[in-house]
């Protein structure tokens, strides 16, 4: 079945379905479709649209599709924020001891000045981070580069 968008000679939009174009042609020479509106049998095809229902394909437009997004280091503005965060961390790792999991530990220590005063970087987690604050020590979390993350 195809379903043929239909317009009379005054212009009264309908549709109707046809088992083929050629039995649209056949019946509408023999002014066997007629207008629902008017009755008139000067009919017209307008767009076919096989197999879709009338009410959907009248309704609002189909919605957009999805828009394929785009994420990671391809903006130039983000390469430059990168590139700022490499060198963060390129500093740190040049002027700050590695201290790995002893991060808090290590903190500590200096903020109570029973090691060595210098810088440090390391890792802790969250929980430590937050007491590490509580207790008035400044810590700085490191900037994690993308490649780094995995
Ligand atoms: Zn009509």
């Amino acid at each position: 079945m195809i379903r043929y968008d239909l317009v009379c000679a005054d212009g009264h939009e309908f549709d109707g379905w046809f088992s083929d174009s050629a039995a649209f042609d056949k019946q509408a020479r023999k002014g066997l479709v007629s207008c629902i509106h008017c009755g008139s049998t000067r009919i017209e095809k307008q767009l076919m649209a096989p197999g879709i229902p009338v009410k959907s394909n009248r309704k609002a437009a189909p919605a957009e599709p999805a828009k394929p997004m785009l994420a990671g280091a391809f903006d130039p503005r983000q390469q430059k924020l990168i590139q700022m965060m490499r060198e963060v961390r390129k500093a740190v790792e040049e002027n700050a001891e590695y201290v790995g999991n002893r991060f808090a530990d290590e903190a500590r220590k200096i903020h109570y000045e029973e090691a060595e005063k210098r810088g440090i970087y390391g890792e802790t987690t969250s929980d430590d981070a937050k007491a590490l604050i509580e207790e008035g020590i400044e810590i700085h979390p490191l900037p994690i580069l993308p490649e780094e993350s995995n």
